[in-house]
């Protein structure tokens, strides 16, 4: 699974860091940057729940990446 995060649509809410700290962080202005774009095991499961929980629709992920 390969997370991505949009930077110009992040409006740094801050809930995908609230839900997994190891995958997302933020720069000094709020924007989402990714510690890890392929988490794996219950980091990944939480990412997949972030991507939803993101109000802002900035974080997609592709399921297959080869
Ligand atoms: S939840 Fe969405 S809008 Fe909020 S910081 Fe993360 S990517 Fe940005």
């Amino acid at each position: 699974m390969l997370i991505k995060a949009d930077p110009t649509a992040c409006v740094g809410a801050g809930q995908c860091v609230l839900t997994e700290p190891t995958v997302f962080d933020q720069d000094e202005d709020g924007i989402v940057t990714l510690t890890t774009t392929h988490p794996e095991g219950p980091a990944a499961a939480a990412a997949r729940t972030a991507v939803t929980l993101c109000p802002s629709g900035a974080l997609s992920l592709v399921e297959h990446d080869t």
